[in-house]
């Protein structure tokens, strides 16, 4: 008999219950084992010898390395219902299952790149206790709501190779780089302004983890498809296509979930509701209710309150003169990578710079075509010889053939598409396409 009045680990609390920012399950698991002085697959290992269905031979190498810790599959409800009883701390609240009979599992956490708030990490590291919210391990969320920050990789490390600690000896701390070991990551570069989209989602999301078990285990779908009703009927006039298509979503995507014959999935979900400017934990309640109205009236609660609703903090003024020296640059950049540094969101620069983003786009889709062209040219020659020395030969030419003796390979891939459409054209006997739209050049 087990004595219930103890735990088989020291009861660690988790760390922010109850607010935006509550310590993901793996988090736990992390500091549990550090704390320990094990490696997590040893505490898992531990607990999981315990239970009556454990088989020796798992291999749990393997499913520890596939498996997203704190999302909503089975598999991570039962560690964390063993990771509690092992403890005696309630660690729901850092997992995703909470939500599980009313989301679903596709696109919802990431499953092993850790991702992180430079700034959060740094300050933590001050106050002694560093944790890896629920929050950066959501794939909708790119933002830290705190700091307005773009959230970065833990892939992202810049130190030198040299730098890098072997295998055996990295850890997996959160706030401590895996890959130099860098305690609050001071290895990784400058921060990036996230853009006030990412913002108003990560907000969002927050509110979402900051609800209490008992609540987030009482939604159904039938709430959810109640609140996403009331959100098309009132801001997309009762038109289930219409809001997809606005939400640049497939177009059945709405009348799916409306049916029930498709499990939300949170990317999608938290673009219709930012294109509704819609509360999102309303909607699971089953309301649509705007963003801010619904805020004050839940004021009290300030935890669940992080940023004002479409903030902003861009330097528009660099914005524009990045996009003014883009212009002008020989390396002709894309749009999207000028815009990058600054977290800026294209359809809200476009807006605001219609003529410098359109003179940056224009010229970079120039280059591209002609890239693409000379890219086309040079194939269709390659390959065309390659037809005809076939032909002299005697060979019937096939893709396989002409590939072969020109050896030149085609994928079929967006980048490959040029030289795919050569070969297609050579076998065919058609004559080379010219870039019709800039015929001058
Ligand atoms: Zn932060
Ligand atoms: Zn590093």
């Amino acid at each position: 008999m087990r004595d219930t009045s103890r735990s088989i680990f020291y009861g660690l609390p988790l760390i922010g219950v109850g607010t935006p920012q509550v310590e993901s399950l793996r988090s736990y698991l992390l500091r549990l084992a550090a704390e320990h002085s094990m490696i997590p697959r040893e505490v898992v290992a531990t607990i999981a010898s315990r239970q009556s269905h454990y088989r020796p031979d798992a291999n749990l190498n393997v499913i520890w390395r596939n498996f997203s810790v704190s999302g909503t599959s089975d598999r991570a409800e039962r560690l964390a219902i063993m990771l509690s009883d092992a403890t005696g701390v309630d660690l729901v609240p850092g997992t995703l299952a909470r939500f599980r009979q009313v989301i679903s599992a596709r696109r919802l956490c990431y499953a092993r790149t850790a991702r992180f708030c430079p700034e959060c990490v740094r300050r933590r590291i001050e106050e002694t206790h560093v944790h890896a919210p629920l929050l950066w391990e959501l794939r909708v969320v790119s933002a830290c709501p705190v700091h307005g920050i773009r959230l970065m990789s833990t892939a992202e490390c810049g130190a030198p190779p040299s730098a890098h600690l072997p295998l055996n000896r990295r850890v997996s701390l959160p706030g401590v780089c895996g890959r130099c070991g860098s305690i609050g990551f001071q290895c990784v570069g400058a921060t990036v302004l996230a853009s006030g989209r990412d913002l108003w989602i990560a907000a969002e999301a927050g509110k979402l983890l900051a609800l209490s078990n008992a609540e987030s285990k009482s939604f159904t779908r039938e709430m959810l498809t109640a609140g996403i009703r009331e959100m098309v009927d009132k801001r997309f006039d009762r038109k289930p296509v219409r809001a997809a298509t606005q939400a640049r979503l497939a177009r059945a995507t709405v009348l799916h979930w409306l049916k029930g014959t498709e499990a939300v999935e949170f990317p999608a979900l938290f673009e219709l509701a930012h294109l509704a400017d819609a509360d999102v934990t309303e909607l699971f309640r089953g309301r649509y209710t705007e963003v801010g109205a619904a805020i004050d009236a839940r004021g009290s609660n300030g935890a669940a309150r992080i940023l004002p609703t479409r903030y902003e903090r861009h330097d528009w003024t660099s914005v524009r003169s990045a996009l003014v020296d883009a212009a002008d640059d020989e390396s002709v950049p894309s749009l999207v990578s000028v815009l990058a540094p600054f977290g800026v969101d294209r359809s809200d620069a476009c807006r605001r710079y219609p003529i410098e983003c359109h003179t940056v786009s224009r010229r970079h889709d120039a280059v591209r075509r002609m890239r693409w062209q000379q890219l086309y040219d040079s194939s269709y020659a390659v390959f065309s010889a390659a037809t005809a020395e076939l032909r002299r030969r005697g060979v019937e030419p096939t893709r396989a053939r002409v590939q072969q003796a020109a050896n030149l390979c085609c994928f079929f891939s967006a980048r490959n598409t040029c030289r795919s459409r050569a070969l297609e054209d050579v076998l065919a006997g058609r004559p080379p396409r010219t870039s019709s739209r800039d015929s001058g050049g």
